[in-house]
């Protein structure tokens, strides 16, 4: 497959709420190619998460995908039927969740858990599969006998990658998959979901709020804000050049080694998404806003190969 493999345009997911529609991603769009490695930051309440679930149709009442087109290897998404889609998750597109002990089923053995997978999509596997499996994210056969509440965090983190990997997906979707894991078990974890991706041919899109992991994972990156992408671009060109105002802060805002300085944090809070006011979600914030901003919403546009910026104040006039 030579172009995308997953397409995302003007994507959005409302949540209704009795003091109005909360938009907890508003328009995003972004290609994935093949292989690629795709990082999604941004502050808490941004939007991440809800994203990965609306690639995989999993918003709930009162959420639900108000807008927007999602193309897995030209197949329209959002127009599956539920057999259709239940086909796909996992098959074609998987998602390693965050939390793993609360996606395990805590009264099944792990391979059992496999074994449903499988039958889920009429697989017979050989015998041996699953021990394959567990091999790939370094785990021993004997896990399969394991219930999860045996296993440590970065045991069952690995065991989510396993039931990720299992059916060969084209996207791997990694919400958060190290954030309750401690700093060496996150790089090993890590480590291991870039190795399977790449055996696998798989594109994979992670989600993160912790820069330094995401620069050394992805190829590219998008910085999302109050719902919308405001940055994405090849990773070294965002960390060397940051252009979006928020992305100059975040980046900022990372601790350094080398540099001794006060710490720099980002002054205010983002916009309530149930009272969002008219222009761009980071005026109250944005240390070079001006009046035009207040009003109007900046689209995104080119300012590089590859490079796109949602901000008035930058790209081509
Ligand atoms: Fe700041 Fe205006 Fe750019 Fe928004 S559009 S990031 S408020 S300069």
């Amino acid at each position: 497959m030579s172009g995308p493999v997953l397409e995302v345009a003007d994507l959005s997911v409302r949540y209704r709420t009795p003091v109005g529609p909360a938009y907890a991603v508003d328009g995003i769009g972004f290609n994935l190619m093949p292989r690629e490695r795709m990082g999604l930051v941004g502050e808490s309440g941004s939007g991440k998460s809800t994203t990965v679930l609306a690639l995989m149709r999993m918003i709930r009442p009162p959420g639900e995908i108000s807008a927007g087109h999602v193309r897995l290897e030209g197949r329209d998404v959002l127009a599956l039927s539920e057999e259709d889609l239940r086909r796909t998750r996992f098959a074609r597109m998987s998602l390693v969740p965050q939390g793993a002990m609360s996606s395990l089923n805590p009264v099944l053995p792990i391979g059992a858990q496999f074994a449903d997978l499988f039958a889920a999509h009429d697989i017979d596997p050989d015998d041996g599969h699953v021990a394959g499996l567990l091999s790939r994210v370094g785990l021993p056969p004997a896990v399969a006998a394991r219930f999860p509440h045996e296993l440590s965090g970065g045991m069952k983190q690995r065991v989510c990658i396993a039931l990720a990997i299992a059916l060969t997906p084209a996207v791997i979707l990694a919400d958060e998959p190290t954030s309750a894991l401690d700093v060496v078990v996150q790089k090993q974890v890590l480590a291991t979901l870039g190795r399977v991706q790449q055996d696998i041919g798989a594109a994979i899109i992670l989600i993160g709020h912790d820069m330094a992991l995401m620069a050394h994972f992805v190829d590219r990156i998008g910085v999302m804000y109050a719902g919308r992408l405001v940055e994405t671009g090849p990773v070294k060109t965002v960390f060397r050049s940051p252009t979006h105002p928020y992305t100059k802060l975040l980046i900022g805002a990372l601790p350094s080694l080398t540099a001794r300085r006060a710490f720099q944090g980002i002054p205010g809070v983002p916009p309530s998404l149930t009272e969002r006011p008219p222009g761009c979600p980071f005026q109250t914030r944005c240390p070079i806003a001006e009046a035009r901003c207040r009003i109007e919403a900046p689209a995104p546009r080119p300012v590089g190969s590859d490079h796109l910026v949602a901000c008035h104040l930058v790209g081509p006039a």
